[in-house]
């Protein structure tokens, strides 16, 4: 159950694409339904115990993340922002640099991690079924099928939700939202928790501007108000060099994960 909007989560299933291997399996295990015990206090210390039950598994993703100098990246949006579309295109560009692999959380379809993996990248598609956001057991259930080595970047594409994935913690190093300019410039009023909980603001899709009303400025002043040192950076993922500023900010997370690297 998600402690932020008491959706069912059961039923979520990870896909696992090795050859031999090509079939679904259970996760969780949370097969109870909890939406007739509204006003009943045993739910809030059931939120509470599920809280705390991902914030230690969180902690030991963390510390697995740390002791290999892997940079984590949560990436989570509205749906349609361009998450996957940004991630391609950082991918066909990183993957022959660093070390690179991505976890991909969607309600259904495995059709993101197809994306990924069409660009020679390992993927692994969590499929949430009722749920709305990853959590840090997924994420420590679905590390060992990438074979992701030291020092490498982890991406995880957290399903299109800008309520729920705010509130639990994969143990990642840094949480990114994507803000794209097809949207409100009011998003992070409206969404205060994600953006608060987020290190830095990608503002996708900047190549439209010319042909929108899009204030960008009064977005990222909306940023600001809900999170005065949030990083922001505007990026395309469809210009030459839109995605220059997010490279930077890539390599100087990786330096800062493994100064050695
Ligand atoms: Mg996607």
């Amino acid at each position: 159950m998600c402690g932020t909007c008491g959706c069912d989560g059961a039923g979520a299933t990870i896909e696992r694409p090795t050859a031999s291997h090509h079939h679904q399996h259970g996760l969780g295990g949370h097969a109870h339904n909890h939406a007739h015990l509204e006003a009943d206090p045993r739910v809030l210390s059931l939120e509470i115990d599920l809280l705390a039950k991902n914030d230690a598994i969180a902690a030991r993703n963390r510390a697995l993340f740390a002791e290999r100098g892997i940079v984590a990246v949560n990436l989570m949006s509205s749906p349609g922002a361009g998450k996957t579309s940004l991630l391609v295109r950082s991918l066909e560009r990183l993957a022959g640099i660093y070390p690179v692999a991505v976890i991909e959380g969607d309600q259904a379809t495995a059709q993101d991690a197809e994306r990924i993996r069409a660009c020679g990248v390992p993927a692994v598609q969590i499929n949430t079924g009722k749920g709305c956001h990853l959590d840090a057991e997924m994420i420590e259930q679905a590390l060992p099928e990438l074979n992701l080595p030291d020092g490498g970047i982890l991406f995880i594409e957290n399903v299109g939700n800008l309520v729920c994935p705010a509130g639990f913690d994969l143990g990642e190093r840094w949480k990114v939202v994507i803000a794209s300019v097809t949207e409100g410039e009011d998003k992070p009023l409206k969404y205060p928790g994600m953006f608060a909980a987020c290190d830095l603001m990608l503002v996708s899709k900047c190549d439209l501007l010319p042909a929108l009303r899009f204030d960008v400025d009064r977005l990222e002043a909306n940023a600001r108000r809900v999170k005065p040192e949030i990083d922001i950076l505007r990026v395309s993922a469809e210009t030459p060099d839109g995605l220059a500023p997010w490279f930077d900010w890539l390599k100087a997370a990786r330096v800062a994960v493994s100064p050695a690297a």
